[in-house]
């Protein structure tokens, strides 16, 4: 079992370093809130994020955006500085490309991007996907690690590569519950029902996971948000932040992505109407909104 240094016990943070806990390892917790440092049984609280990361042989990460990850880790007093030279350190928050690149790259050792999909129910079951980018010695060594949080663990490349595949991902993702969205608004205008266009697309070319595991309407997947009033689940203001990260990356590096930049529109607009809290599927509801009368 490993000694492990994890900052930062959020929503995401406290389920996962608690099934840190529970697979045996020692594990010393940092947050900057007292409140959020009470929720890991089990583990060792700290003082610092710096001495949380002292004598680990892990340090985890898990902050809201690029600009936390920055200041914790090289910031005065940083984790980097403060962690042995061996230890394999690893940033599990979703953060930009460029700015995961460059703490790796400032760190100048075994560094991780580790982001997660799956959300707050897969932080606490376990069941977290983690995308990984860094060197491979890094990944080996952290593999069992992210095992006790996270069933699906993929090593997509260089620093910065776990992010790349989350930002692609959500933007897949994004743009095609809204196209589930639009269609059975589409339908609903048609006079057909919900029911008759789920058995045909869920088997059908228009199949994808915004339809036959996340379904918009309630009804045809019994466990869909749309089936408890669009409680999250994936709350939109989440998508909007990782739509932000997509099309930051499309600029950095000129890729046209005008699909990506729509969603982002789309869902800003659907976050500004008061949508923030609900949950992403429940754009249609906005969609449905901009149908002429
Ligand atoms: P959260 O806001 O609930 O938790 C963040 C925690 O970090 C807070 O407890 C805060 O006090 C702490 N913190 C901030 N700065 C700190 C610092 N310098 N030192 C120590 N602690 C500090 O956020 P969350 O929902 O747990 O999300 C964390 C990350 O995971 C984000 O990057 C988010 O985009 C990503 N994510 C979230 C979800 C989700 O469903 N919530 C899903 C996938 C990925």
């Amino acid at each position: 079992m490993a000694r492990i240094g994890f900052v930062g016990l959020g929503n995401m943070g406290a389920p996962m370093a608690r099934n840190l806990v529970k697979a045996g390892h020692e594990v010393a917790v940092f947050d900057l809130s007292a409140e959020a440092m009470a929720r890991v049984d089990g583990a060792s609280a700290a003082a610092s994020a710096a001495e949380a990361a002292t004598g680990a042989e892990f340090v985890i990460t898990m902050l809201p955006a690029g600009k936390h990850v920055r200041e914790a880790w090289l910031g005065a007093g940083g984790m980097a500085a403060a962690a042995a030279p061996d230890a394999v350190l690893l940033d599990c928050s979703t953060i930009d490309v460029a700015a995961a690149r460059e703490v790796a790259s400032a760190a100048g050792r075994l560094f991780l991007d580790a982001p997660v999909s799956g959300g707050v129910m897969g932080a606490e079951a376990g069941t977290l996907t983690f995308m990984v980018g860094g060197q491979a010695e890094g990944f080996a060594r952290a593999e069992p690690v992210l095992r006790a949080m996270g069933r699906t663990v993929v090593h997509c490349g260089d620093a910065g590569a776990g992010q790349a595949a989350k930002a692609c991902n959500n933007m897949l993702l994004a743009i095609s519950m809204i196209g589930t969205c639009e269609a059975f608004v589409l339908a609903e205008r048609l006079g057909l029902s919900h029911e008759a266009l789920f058995e045909v697309a869920s088997k059908s070319s228009g199949q994808c996971w915004s339809l036959t595991t996340y379904c918009p309407v309630p009804g045809p997947v019994p466990g869909s948000p749309a089936n408890r009033d669009y409680r999250p689940g994936f709350a939109a203001a989440l998508m909007v932040k990782d739509l932000g990260l997509a099309q930051q990356a499309a600029g950095d590096t000129g890729a046209a992505t005008p699909m990506g930049a729509r969603a982002l529109e789309l869902y800003r607009r659907f976050v500004e109407a008061g949508g923030g809290e609900t949950d992403f599927s429940g754009i249609i509801r906005m969609i449905r909104d901009l149908q002429p009368p």
